[in-house]
């Protein structure tokens, strides 16, 4: 029995020690992959509810690692936060979202806005308004066109310098919402405070609908509370017919998930667009 303890322990500590091993060769690696042009964007549609029309898109990062194959944001965000490396990422992030996004506004079609994912240590750095603007002025987009998604965990941080920024970000006139709404501390007094045009009910509660009754009246609060605040409401994560169908009924104004589009390259957006305008 001993034996077999000290085993394990070894054991333990040979795959503690992989570990540890692979995370720094996936840093090195997340170092490398901005030069190497390994990151790419995928976009995902946001759909008008009453009309049907895709009208958004958020944008959303991935990894094309050399010898691991693509790997997700969910494993490698977090870690680009911890070693700051979201930084200079988030920076690409948002200027090629922004090309993209001007290339869309050329076609002539409806406008389609440009949601993009901040992370906290983005938004608290010193140059975030700057990099917000360089990348509107260096591809001529219309900043109403540019939504930046902010999670309640951010707005809650040091409310005094997060006040500072979102008058900064509104003074651009880029569109704020908060992203997982719901999930976080959801403090309501923020919502009166800052400038914020939308919710994004997060997945989570929408995933349960129609038959889930505590996620329905959930969702159905929000929607009434954005409103009531003069906020637009986007549910994220609808999968089925029934769940648009419930939550149309509900009044929210935006949907974005798969029954409605994947995360999709630019050239499949196009073309949805281009259809949708032919329509
Ligand atoms: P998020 O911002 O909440 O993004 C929505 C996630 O839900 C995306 O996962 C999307 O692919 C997924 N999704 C969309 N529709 C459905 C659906 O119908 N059902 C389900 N189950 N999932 C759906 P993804 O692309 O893996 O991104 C995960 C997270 O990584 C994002 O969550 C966001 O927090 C972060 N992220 C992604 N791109 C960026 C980025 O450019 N910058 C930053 N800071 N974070 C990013
Ligand atoms: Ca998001
Ligand atoms: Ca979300
Ligand atoms: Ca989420």
């Amino acid at each position: 029995a001993k034996n077999c303890g000290k085993n394990n322990a070894k054991l333990y500590s040979s795959s503690l020690t992989m570990q540890i091993m692979s995370h720094v060769k996936l840093e090195v690696g997340l170092r490398r992959a901005l030069q190497n042009n390994e990151l790419y964007l995928l976009y995902q549609p946001q759909i008008d509810v009453p009309s049907g029309q895709i009208v958004g898109v958020e944008a959303l990062v991935r990894w094309r690692h050399p010898e691991r194959g693509i790997i997700s944001p969910t494993e490698f965000i977090p870690l680009a936060e911890e070693t700051g490396l979201i930084v200079p990422i988030g920076e690409w992030v948002l200027r090629t979202a922004c090309a993209q996004a001007r290339n869309w506004a050329d076609m002539g079609t409806q406008p389609v806005r440009m949601a993009v994912n901040l992370s906290a240590k983005q938004f608290k750095d010193d140059n975030l308004t700057q990099i917000v603007l360089s990348a509107l002025q260096e591809t001529g987009l219309a900043p109403g066109l540019l939504e930046l998604e902010l999670t309640e965990g951010t707005l809650m941080d040091d409310a005094r310098a997060t006040m500072f920024t979102l008058e900064q970000l509104r003074g651009i006139g880029v569109y704020l919402s908060i992203d997982d709404f719901g999930t976080g501390y959801s403090s309501m007094n923020y919502l009166k405070r800052f400038d914020v045009r939308a919710l994004k009910i997060d997945k989570s509660f929408i995933s349960g609908l129609p038959q889930d009754s505590e996620n329905a009246a959930i969702t159905r609060a929000i929607i009434a509370m954005a409103h009531g605040l003069k906020m637009a409401v986007v549910a994220e994560g609808v999968e089925t017919d029934e769940q648009l169908v419930m939550l149309e009924h509900y009044g929210c104004d935006l949907a974005q998930g798969y029954y409605l589009g994947h995360p999709s390259p630019p050239e499949s957006v196009t073309l949805m667009l281009g259809n949708q305008y032919a329509l």
